[in-house]
């Protein structure tokens, strides 16, 4: 039998602490739906993402056989995976999709850069497994609120004017540069805990009118000590130097390698380089925190503004019937698709260089691809191969997203 180029996956979840709690979980919802596998939702336990790569971690799987996704490319390379993916990305998916259901925030971190990234993983290949930058998108499938991205400086600085911030700056410089908000991070994250905890209990008292366009700092606040406690210096830098942001569904971000970013709270298609290098600062245990001197070394201490960090979508010309859009990051990795039916809507799309992995994230439908039919339900991902063109039509409305290269 010659290899299917269109076929079902399933995905895997973990249970990071931060995932939500049961059924509330989308990423958990959506794994449970794929029929004949043997995840069952605990209504006790976190779940926080699932993933449906071919990464070695929380791997997907082949639904019909069981097969590990990574075996059945690795078989079939040329048909699977395409020139381009054996020429340029080692002959593996060049991207990692997974669903987020985010319900407190994930440690405040950044991906290393290549340059970075190859230095780790030679000195400590346990803890940094890929010589590779890890550049991410998300997209909202909800309300998402994420801290992303330094502020711009001229917003930051009045900050620490404030009394009990000023010890962060000691060299009280007024004109602030990249390496004042360098050295200034560096010191939050250096103070002891008790230090923190003091400044944080001061700044809760200062009035909202001292303030000003940064007075939901105060709101925040209590949120995030109630999450991880008030000795958490991860707070600090979040409130006062990173841009906080609100989405809603459809919206998306791009965190470029090295950016710095913590999500809040909300379900997201999240897709990234492959890779799974993190240095982690705030939002988690002090003994999970990497080397502060090398997260402030590393990190590109750039101010962005919030529109720096925005990704919007366009219209994809891969999309016959216009109801697909894809965001498209500035790397070369992937780009996302949206297609979004109404009840009766089809789409047709043209075929890609590379291959593709698709999860309907709500509604259900039909697919018809190298002249079979599938069956489309939410929470249902197929890998479609290089050259494959998909047509889907929906009686009820449905939605997709789909990473390609
Ligand atoms: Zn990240």
């Amino acid at each position: 039998m010659s290899q299917q180029l269109v076929f079902q996956l399933s995905g895997t979840c973990n249970e990071y602490p931060w995932g939500k709690k049961g059924n509330d979980s989308l990423a958990a919802r959506l794994c449970a739906q794929t029929p004949g596998t043997d995840f069952k939702i605990e209504p006790s336990h976190y779940y926080s993402e699932m993933w449906f790569g071919d990464y070695n971690d929380f791997p997907a799987r082949k639904l019909e056989t069981g097969e590990l996704l990574s075996d059945v490319l690795q078989a079939n390379k040329k048909q699977l995976l395409g020139k381009k993916v054996i020429e340029h990305y080692d002959a593996q998916l060049p991207f990692l999709p997974k669903i987020l259901s985010i319900a407190k925030a994930l440690p405040l971190q950044i991906h290393p850069n290549k340059d970075l990234a190859t230095k780790l993983h030679k000195k400590d290949p346990e803890n940094f497994t890929d010589p590779n930058h890890k550049p991410e998108i998300a997209v909202a499938l909800s309300k998402f609120e994420v801290f992303a991205g330094f502020k711009p400086l001229d917003e930051i600085a009045p900050l620490f004017k404030l009394q009990p911030l000023q010890q962060f700056n000691p060299d009280a410089a007024d004109k602030w540069t990249n390496e004042t908000l360098r050295s200034v991070t560096k010191n939050m994250l250096k103070a002891d805990l008790q230090t923190v905890k003091k400044v944080q209990t001061e700044l809760s008292k200062i009035p909202k009118s001292e303030l000003g366009d940064a007075s939901y700092i105060l709101d925040l606040l209590p949120r995030l000590q109630d999450q991880y406690g008030p000795e958490d210096a991860g707070s600090l830098v979040a409130l006062l130097c990173m841009n906080f942001m609100v989405f809603q569904a459809g919206d998306a971000i791009y965190i470029p390698a090295d950016g710095i970013h913590a999500y809040l709270s909300g379900d997201i298609v999240e897709c990234m380089a492959r890779s799974n290098n993190v240095l982690n600062v705030g939002f988690c245990p002090p003994a999970d925190r990497n080397n502060v001197d090398m997260f402030a070394n590393t990190l590109t201490f750039k101010a962005h503004s919030k529109e720096d960090v925005i990704l919007p979508s366009q219209k994809s010309e891969k999309s016959k019937n216009g109801k697909t859009v894809v965001y498209k990051p500035p790397m070369n990795e992937f780009d996302m698709f949206k297609a979004d039916l109404s009840a009766g809507d089809t789409e047709e799309l043209k075929a890609c260089e590379g291959p593709g992995v698709m999860i309907v994230t709500s509604g259900e439908g039909l697919m018809k691809a190298e002249g079979q039919e599938f069956q489309l339900k939410t929470g249902y991902i197929f890998f479609v191969a290089p050259g494959v063109s998909v047509q889907w039509e929906s009686q009820k409305g449905m939605q997709i997203h789909m990473a390609v290269i």
